[in-house]
């Protein structure tokens, strides 16, 4: 409804209100203009745009509206208005700033047509519509800025894009697209043909292909493919294509255009040192982990759950069952009802015993009818009691196989980590042994080993007891190797390597004492002590001057107890002089691959206290790339057997390099060890490693001859034949 502004509601047509309703539902401002007189009728809606009531505007006329219009708009409102005064335009349409009743510019867009004439021409009346705009265009300014931010951020990462008009065969490429292949929109006019001529020969029959199938077919792709721009560089790229249909056929192709040439070099590099490791980490792969008839874990993978049991064990403290299954009378079963029979029992009874067991648990097929179980996370022994019967009750029940109805009865021996403190393998031919007992008690039944009786097990508990002893009596005492730089013949830092001053048997190097600790809590015990006595030594150096850094081993069970950082955190805070970089830890290459989330949180703990990690005997494992790039290390210590026959060894030198290559993509440093000759110092120089220890530099030393050494170092730094 127009109403003129002085009208007031109650004055006006019944009839009309419906029409008013929907008028101002929708927000449109009305107006009504007698062009010769100039006066000016509009809705409340219209004032309501500029901020007023109709009221607030008194008296209405053309000014009302020419007077709070923006002046530069004014002028093309009024040639518009000209325009379709003389008929030139069919309808009169402007988009136009207004004040606002509080000083600022509300956009409208203005359409309007005249409606009456008199009898030369001239308009008479004219009626049309106000909307407001202003959140248009506000979005349309925020649209442009956006895609300048989008333009910059596409250079950024190299990111084109690119459109293909099935239907005019109009290509259309973004910005960077053009600068991905080193050319302009005025220099180059873009067709799929001359896009596609530049691909390599091989990359060309892909996209060819690729393009065909989306065009014809309706299927998009993404591919990685090596180009030349229009000047002749060659380029890896990235595109993808999205495809658009209309009633299920094509009609427009999009996609994306990068240049990946960067991370194609980078990739390249680590696939060539990735050579040699690929062959190890293959043989990993196909080695099956598991048995082909039940699905279960087989040996291999067994190995590794006990192993991994083990160190989860100690690290909580909690007791870890190994249970040796053994079937009473499954040879009867195999020779008088065949081997299918017999295939299909075992399957039958691996399944019983899965659910017999707690999720978690493991259950492994050890070979022919035996079986492992491994359950831990045990407060108490006594807690698998319940899991050894109901695996005896589910192996005992009448199992239907082929069509017959078979029952049989399963031993089991059982044997409890720590309380039986031996080692995975020993820890699996207790159990076996405990098997035994159990069948000649009369089968159906378990039995736990009796370590008491166990002889191996009372020597190792002696030896245990002599090293704890040794601990107490402080008969350890680490000794000290130096680290150079081979360009510099900079002293880089010491490795600690302990050493046992037995009494009677002299100076024992670890390989004498450290295995027999290896998965006891007395490896924790000295490791904590090595660290404790390294950060002593520091201290001690530092007093005197020298700022020598120092390499701790860590062995694998240390690395990943429980309190490792707080108890670390706890030795560090003895000394407030402590530096950050004076020390280092050597973790073993497969320690830090055993359980890589803990041991990477355990890294990067440790790296906020200051300490860096070396992996070492980098090599013999199978590192993955995706987990070293997980491990925050700084360097890695080629493992001495590489560099001990790499003077003879092709394949050695060559996974040397392979090596050094890796390093730098990861930013890693390298450190050879095993250098005993001045001939090794001469190669690694020369492959480009330059950090390296060994019977060539020093041998390791007690802590008191470091500083001598040094002195007769810098004086004359020279290799020697340290294999003599
Ligand atoms: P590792 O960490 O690989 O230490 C290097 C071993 O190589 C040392 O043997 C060192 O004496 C020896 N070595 C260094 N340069 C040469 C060389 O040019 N030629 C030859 N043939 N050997 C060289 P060491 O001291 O007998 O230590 C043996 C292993 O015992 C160490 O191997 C390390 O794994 C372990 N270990 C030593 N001390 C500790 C310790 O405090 N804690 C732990 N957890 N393990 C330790
Ligand atoms: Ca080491
Ligand atoms: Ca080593």
């Amino acid at each position: 409804m127009i109403f003129k502004g002085s009208q007031d509601k109650n004055q006006q047509d019944n009839n009309s209100e419906p029409l008013e309703l929907v008028i101002n539902a929708t927000g449109v401002g009305i107006w009504d203009w007698q062009v010769q007189t100039g006066e000016l009728t509009f809705n409340e809606r219209w004032a309501e745009i500029i901020g007023y009531s109709v009221n607030e505007l008194q008296p209405i006329q053309f000014d009302t509206w020419s007077t709070n219009l923006h002046p530069d708009d004014l002028i093309k409102a009024k040639n518009l208005l000209a325009q379709h005064f003389k008929e030139e335009l069919e309808l009169y349409q402007v988009e136009a700033r207004m004040m606002h009743k509080s000083g600022h510019y509300v956009w409208v867009q203005a359409s309007g047509k005249v409606v009456e004439r008199d009898d030369v021409g001239n308009p008479i009346r004219m009626i049309g519509t106000h909307l407001d705009i202003t959140e248009r265009k506000n979005n349309e300014e925020r649209m442009i800025v956006a895609s300048q931010l989008l333009n910059e951020s596409q250079q950024v990462g190299k990111l084109g894009g690119w459109k293909l008009d099935l239907k005019t065969g109009d290509l259309f490429w973004t910005d960077e697209t053009y600068r991905i292949h080193d050319t302009s929109p005025e220099e180059f006019n873009p067709t799929v043909d001359a896009g596609v001529g530049y691909f390599l020969p091989e990359s060309k029959d892909i996209i060819s292909t690729a393009l065909d199938k989306a065009v014809n077919n309706g299927i998009g792709y993404d591919l990685e493919l090596e180009t030349y721009t229009t000047k002749g560089k060659k380029i890896d790229i990235r595109t993808t294509c999205t495809v658009t249909l209309e009633a299920g056929i094509p009609i427009r192709l999009a996609g994306i255009f990068q240049d990946i040439s960067e991370q194609k070099a980078n990739q390249r590099k680590l696939e060539k040192s990735n050579l040699d490791l690929a062959d190890a980490n293959t043989a990993l792969k196909l080695s099956a982990h598991y048995d082909q008839l039940t699905g279960l874990p087989n040996r291999n993978l067994l190995a590794d759950r006990i192993e991994q049991a083990v160190t989860k064990s100690t690290r909580n403290e909690k007791f870890v069952a190994i249970a040796f299954i053994d079937l009473d009378g499954f040879k009867e079963v195999n020779d008088s009802h065949g081997h299918d029979v017999g295939d299909e029992l075992l399957k039958k009874v691996a399944n019983q015993l899965k659910h017999a067991l707690r999720e978690g648990d493991t259950l492994s097929r050890f070979g022919g009818d035996e079986f492992v179980a491994v359950i831990d996370d045990l407060s108490d022994p006594s807690e698998c009691n319940e899991v050894l019967s109901r695996m005896l009750e589910s192996v005992s029940v009448t199992l239907r196989v082929n069509k017959k109805l078979l029952k049989i009865t399963a031993s089991i021996g059982v044997t409890f980590y720590p309380l039986d403190n031996a080692s995975p393998d020993q820890l699996l031919r207790h159990a076996d042994q405990a098997m035994y007992i159990a069948k000649q008690k009369g089968k159906n039944r378990s039995y736990t080993f009796d370590i008491e009786k166990d002889e191996a097990v009372k020597h190792r508990n002696v030896e245990l007891k002599r090293i704890a002893q040794a601990l107490k009596d402080d008969e350890f005492l680490l000794y000290y190797q130096p680290k150079v730089d081979l360009r510099t013949n900079e002293l880089v830092g010491v490795e600690a390597l302990i050493r046992w001053n037995h009494p009677e048997r002299g100076i024992l190097a670890p390989a004498l004492f450290l295995p027999a600790v290896e998965h006891d809590l007395l490896d924790i015990e000295i490791g904590r002590w090595v660290i404790k006595t390294a950060l002593q030594q520091s201290h001690h150096w530092q007093l005197l001057g020298a700022n020598i850094p120092i390499s701790v081993n860590i062995s694998p069970l240390h690395l990943q107890h429980a309190a490792f950082v707080s108890d670390l955190k706890e030795m560090i805070d003895q000394y407030p002089d402590f530096k950050a970089e004076s020390l280092d830890f050597e973790i073993l290459e497969s320690s830090a691959l055993k359980d890589i989330e803990l041991v990477s949180s355990v890294m990067n703990a440790c790296s906020q206290l200051g300490v860096s990690f070396s992996i070492d005997d980098f090599g013999t494992g199978y590192s993955s790339l995706t987990y070293l790039k997980r491990l925050p290390a700084k360097y890695l210590k080629i493992d001495q057997s590489f560099i001990k026959d790499m003077l003879m060894d092709t394949d050695d030198k060559a996974i040397i390099q392979g090596i050094i290559e890796l390093a730098k993509v990861f930013n890693l440093k390298v450190i050879a060890e095993g250098v005993e000759t001045p001939q090794h110092g001469a190669l690694l120089l020369s492959l480009g490693s330059y950090i390296a220890q060994g019977y060539g530099i020093a041998k390791p030393m007690p802590a008191s001859d470091i500083l001598i050494w040094l002195v007769k170092w810098k004086q004359s730094p020279c290799l020697v034949d340290g294999r003599i």
